[in-house]
């Protein structure tokens, strides 16, 4: 049942705030924040800056805090409070809660009560560098924070190598910026592309593109290129080709297995066909053992 103020009792609001202009944010939002018995934030004060930014002052008495160091009990109250009938909104310092940020676990634990949870979408990071990166694939991979240590941090990395025709998009901390694009540069290599989105929305905003390999000498150009929020997003690859050997040597290489050792129809068929030796060995060892293996 909606209150006099147009939210519903009961029910966990979960609101995107801005990632630093402080008018990106929509005007539902806005109502959903002054409508709301209570606001579970990240940090306090924080929050009190975004509502006394838009003239929401009066919501100050009902900030909760809610941050990774407390989120199970803070959870236990809000939904205490939503069983009382309360509506509460949920914001994190910036963009969209549970996003790199604390909120899921609450989330979570109030749909497994079964009580409503409403989003009011607002702004992302991730979202709002790819939009302005003009980056092109089918799809992209959300990482958010890298392991904080190098060591890890290339395994995580090695392991996003194989991520084809996907834009990965990390974020990032500054003091960690020049060895994260570092630790890139050893996993992808001096010619995978990397669009720095630099202060977002901020007066010092940057969106900028090159390889790898040049990097470091970017960021290093001009220290107030180090400072700030980052989102990287790497440029995407495209799946290496696996060559294909035509049918017609496929047919001589099969014929010359029945006949010779595996060694010789290899090189008798290379040099019929012209095909690399490599590629017609694989095949052989692939026809070997399809009509090897029981039916
Ligand atoms: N929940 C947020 C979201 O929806 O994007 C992310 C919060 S996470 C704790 C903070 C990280 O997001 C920063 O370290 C930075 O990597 C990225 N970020 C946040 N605001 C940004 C901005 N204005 N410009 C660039 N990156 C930003």
């Amino acid at each position: 049942m909606p209150t006099a103020a147009g939210v519903s009792r009961g029910t966990l609001y979960v609101v995107g705030t801005p990632i630093g202009n402080l008018r990106d944010i929509t005007l539902r939002a806005l109502e959903v924040l002054s409508a709301v018995d209570c606001i579970a934030a990240e940090h306090v004060q924080h929050a009190q800056k975004l509502l006394a930014g838009h003239l929401l002052s009066a919501a100050h008495a009902r900030i909760v805090p809610l941050h990774q160091h407390n989120e199970d009990s803070a959870a236990h109250k809000i939904i205490t409070l939503l069983e009382q009938g309360k509506a509460v909104a949920l914001i994190s310092d910036a963009g969209t809660p549970g996003v790199s940020d604390p909120g899921a676990l609450l989330v979570q634990q109030v749909r497994a009560r079964n009580l409503p949870v409403i989003p009011v979408p607002g702004a992302s990071a991730a979202l709002t560098a790819l939009s302005a990166s003009g980056l092109i694939a089918p799809h992209f991979f959300f990482y958010g924070f890298l392991p904080t240590k190098s060591g890890e941090r290339q395994r995580k990395l090695a392991s996003l190598k194989t991520l084809y025709a996907c834009i990965p998009i990390f974020y990032e901390a500054p003091h960690r910026i020049l060895e994260c694009v570092a630790d890139m540069q050893a996993v992808f290599g001096a010619t995978r592309e990397i669009t720095f989105a630099r202060e977002l929305t901020k007066l010092f905003e940057t969106i900028h593109t090159c390889p790898l390999g040049e990097a470091l000498d970017w960021l290093q150009g001009d220290e107030n290129r180090q400072r700030g929020e980052f989102v990287l997003l790497l440029a995407p690859v495209e799946e290496p080709q696996q060559e294909e050997i035509s049918p017609q040597a496929v047919q001589i290489l099969a014929i010359l297995q029945k006949e010779l050792p595996l060694k010789q129809a290899v090189q008798l068929a290379a040099e019929i066909t012209g095909e690399s030796k490599k590629r017609l060995y694989a095949r052989a060892l692939l026809e070997q053992k399809l009509t090897s293996s029981p039916p």
